[in-house]
């Protein structure tokens, strides 16, 4: 008897055992899905990395640290110089290639037009037209492989690091399919394309360095690094800021299932656009923002300004019961603490707005 039961336990032992290396076996003859994922995304996610952009994007920065380094010995006039043109270059961005161009929020006439194209070309972002067709391109596929400065990648990658590596392949397939007709049908947008780095090379660099040099004699280190370069690199900076704090840290009131959110930090440093739950729950908003009147938003100041006389028309907005329905409906509900309307609130935005953009 005890002989049948220890054969019986050891053959049910044995096929323990024998199940055991049998989901051994299957686990290296077929991986489990963590695996299979781990692969795909190895295989498509290689980092080639582009070392000219390395060099001058690295030796740009290098440049700028030197460039504040000397600062301390640039003029008043410089300084108001170098700060009239960094506020300019910025609405070149933000009023141009982003809302005008890029989103078609609002109409402008020619001479808007013009003025914007002369602004955009006061930074080196890239033309107006590749900066729109990668910009619908991460609106149209956020924070996925097709997005270029995909934000799912850590912070470094969504904020520098894209521009730093060979674009993924999905970014050049899905790229091809964006519809840029409009842009290639507008001779002021494709003029600069055309002739970008010529235009960029004038008004990025050499202009901007040589008239506080030639005019107010200021010495040509001080033109070059504490203002051409120093004010480049520091708005370049506060763009990328959008692609990776405001994908990554603040409260989602409209859309909590999207990666952007409101940002506080980018809503002073953003000029408008650190809004940014907002703008990618509704990106065709003029006010990329839900207010109308905020001193955070000095683009829709702009925009607003231009229109009052005569120059801008057409500006696409959200009714007010859509966003409330929108923000009940997928918000992450923070919507109703959301703004401070209170005349101190808005003061208070000012001033510190006014006090960061004397400082840099
Ligand atoms: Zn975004
Ligand atoms: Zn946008």
């Amino acid at each position: 008897m005890r002989q049948i039961v220890d054969s019986a336990l050891n053959r049910w032992k044995d096929d323990e055992v024998l199940e055991e290396v049998n989901k051994q076996t299957i686990e290296k003859i077929i991986p489990s899905e963590e695996d299979v994922e781990v692969k795909e995304v190895k295989k498509t996610y290689v980092w080639n990395v582009v070392w000219t952009n390395v060099l001058l994007i690295g030796g740009l920065h290098l440049g700028a640290i030197y460039g504040l380094y000397i600062r301390s010995s640039v003029p008043l006039v410089g300084l108001v110089f170098n700060r009239i043109l960094g506020f300019v270059s910025i609405f070149g961005v933000t009023a141009g290639a982003h809302r005008l161009w890029c989103h078609k929020s609002y109409k402008a006439n020619t001479f808007v037009q013009l003025l914007l194209l002369f602004a955009n070309s006061l930074t080196y972002q890239n033309s107006v037209y590749t900066w729109s067709r990668d910009h619908r391109l991460h609106h149209k596929h956020s924070e996925t492989d097709a997005d270029p400065h995909n934000a799912k990648r850590g912070f470094f990658f969504s904020h520098v690091g894209w521009l730093l590596v060979r674009k993924h392949e999905e970014v050049i397939e899905k790229g091809k399919t964006i519809d840029m007709s409009d842009l290639q049908a507008n001779p002021y947008v494709m003029f600069q394309h055309k002739y970008y780095y010529p235009i960029v090379f004038m008004f990025t660099l050499v202009i901007p360095t040589f008239i506080p040099w030639y005019f107010f004699n200021i010495s040509f280190l001080n033109c070059l690094f504490s203002m051409t370069i120093y004010r480049y690199i520091m708005t370049l900076n506060l763009t990328w800021c959008i692609n990776s704090f405001a994908h990554m840290h603040g409260n989602k009131p409209y859309d909590a299932s999207i990666g952007p959110t409101e940002n506080t930090f980018m809503k002073y440093l953003g000029t408008g656009e650190g809004f940014h739950n907002y703008h990618h729950t509704f990106p065709w908003d003029y006010k990329a923002s839900e207010l109308q009147m905020d001193f955070q938003n000095m683009t829709t100041l702009l925009i607003d300004f231009f229109a009052k006389c005569g120059w801008v028309t057409d500006r696409k907005t959200v009714e007010k019961p859509m966003i409330v329905q929108r923000a009940s409906r997928t918000g992450d509900g923070t919507y109703k603490k959301r703004f401070g309307l209170k005349f101190l609130e808005q003061a208070k935005n000012l001033t510190v707005y006014l006090l960061f953009w004397m400082v840099v």
